[in-house]
This record gives structure tokens, C-alpha cells and sequence, in this order.
């Protein structure tokens, strides 16, 4: 049975002490003790990570970070590293946004380093893949997603890739308010457990959890996660908001 993820990418919002509340909020309501399979993770931005993963000790859920440079260690002011990361027990780390792909030109060979650098670590990537809406409209969506996987993240070993959670992220539904029907994230989402299978092996494609991003919300959750291939969802502005993203969950 593979886990069934509800992320919060809160990118760059909330300080400290909203944080620390909307934290707080969320650990209340799930409690102490994990369902089997059900997994929550919160990606705050960096400077509140400590103040999460103390909360998380006691907590069901887990921790993420948003952003991570490839490196060990080094000279590469501002940035921060996987090992890093490691060390403060953080678990996941977001890889591959939108967001950094369009405003600091993220390349796919860049972030195959990081996804490499992350797993040396241990801390689990959330590779986020994605079509720009005119691909969508030029029918170009699988070539880009393919594209995407191909030059970041199928270099990994069986073990490694096992080890990935996987975002489907139309870039065209982030904070549109525009998701992707239900039928579209599960036609691309199939699409792509096809891709791993046929790199890698069935058993291997069944084990990957592959999660949608896009618009995703309190109201839209139940349905888009009903899809066979939809395990779940990378939540952004929905996950600002303590009642919608337990509501999300919930719909898990
Ligand atoms: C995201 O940024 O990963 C995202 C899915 O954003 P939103 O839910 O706001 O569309």
C-alpha cells in the first residue's frame, strides 16, 4: 500500500508567530499518533524549521523544507544544504517548483544534483513536474513531464527513485484558482507511473506516491483524490489556513 501525503507549501508567507500558531493548530487537530499510510507535511521557509521539527516531535506530522542547494557544504552564501537539513530532522524537502524553475532558472541538471545531494542525506525529495499552459494547449503536456523526469530524476537507482514523492503541477493551475479537472490529473498522473514503470519496473511505479498540486482546495480535495493514481496533494495557498488544510487531509 503506498502512503497517501497532504504537503503544505506555505512558500513565503506567515511570520514567525503565525507560523508557530498555524503550526500549532494543525498538530492539535491531528494529534499524536499517525494513520498507517496517511502522511502530513508542512514546508514552512527555513528560519521556522527548528520551532517546526520541535513541534513535530510530539506530533503526526512531518517536516519539509522548501528549497535546497546541492552541496554539503561550501562556499555558497545564503544557501542552504542537504546535509543541513539532515541534521535539524527534516525530512522532505520540495524540489523543482514552478516557481524556482521560472524565477531563478532552475535548470533539470541542477535539480538532479539536489535530488541526488537530498538522498545522499536522506531527506525524501518532492520533485514537482509540470506544463506551462500553452504546452497544455499545444498538446505538448506529456513531452514536457517526460522531459522533466527524464533529464532529473531517472538517473536514480531503484532504491533512490523509491525514495521520491512525486508532484504533478500544472503550472497554468498554481494560484489560479484554475485546477486541473479530476480527469486530467489522473490521465497524467497514470502517465506518469507508466514512465517509472517502464524505466524502472511495475512494482516499483506501483510503490511511488504521485501527488497533485494546482488549485487544490477544501472543496476540489475529495474529488481530485478519489482518483485511482492521485495519492494525494502539494497544497499551496490552501495550506495557509489551518481549518481548509485538515479539511484537505480529511479527503485523503
Ligand atoms: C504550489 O505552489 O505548490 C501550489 C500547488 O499552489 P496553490 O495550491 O496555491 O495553487
Amino acid at each position: 500500500m503506498r502512503n497517501r501525503i497532504v504537503a503544505g507549501n506555505w512558500k513565503m508567507n506567515k511570520n514567525f508567530f503565525e507560523a508557530e500558531e498555524l503550526i500549532a493548530q494543525i498538530a492539535d487537530s491531528l494529534g499524536d499518533i499517525q494513520a498507517e499510510n496517511k502522511i502530513v507535511i508542512l514546508c514552512p521557509p527555513f528560519p521556522y524549521l527548528e520551532m517546526a521539527t520541535d513541534i513535530a516531535e510530539d506530533a503526526a506530522f512531518a517536516v519539509g523544507a522548501q528549497n535546497v542547494y546541492p552541496d554539503d557544504s561550501g562556499a555558497f552564501t545564503g544557501e542552504v544544504s542537504p546535509a543541513m537539513l539532515a541534521s535539524m530532522e527534516v525530512e522532505y524537502c520540495i524540489v523543482g517548483h514552478s516557481e524556482r524553475r521560472k524565477y531563478f532558472n532552475e535548470s533539470h541538471e541542477f535539480l538532479a544534483r539536489k535530488l541526488d545531494g537530498l538522498l545522499k542525506n536522506s531527506v525524501k525529495p518532492v520533485f514537482c513536474c509540470g506544463e506551462l499552459l500553452p504546452e497544455r494547449e499545444a498538446g505538448k503536456h506529456f513531452k514536457v513531464v517526460e522531459q522533466q523526469l527524464h533529464e532529473s530524476l531517472f538517473h536514480l537507482t531503484e532504491d533512490q527513485i523509491s525514495d521520491v514523492v512525486i508532484a504533478y503541477e500544472p503550472v497554468w493551475a498554481i494560484g489560479t484558482g484554475m485546477n486541473a479537472t479530476p480527469e486530467q490529473a489522473q490521465e497524467m498522473h497514470a502517465y506518469i507511473r507508466s514512465l517509472i514503470s517502464a524505466k524502472y519496473s511495475s512494482k516499483i511505479a506501483d510503490g511511488i506516491t504521485i501527488l497533485y498540486g494546482g488549485s487544490c482546495n477544501a472543496k476540489n480535495a475529495a474529488e481530485l483524490f478519489s482518483k485511482p493514481d492521485v495519492d494525494g496533494g502539494l497544497i499551496g495557498g490552501a495550506s495557509l489556513k489551518a481549518d481548509d488544510f485538515l479539511t484537505i487531509f480529511d479527503a485523503l
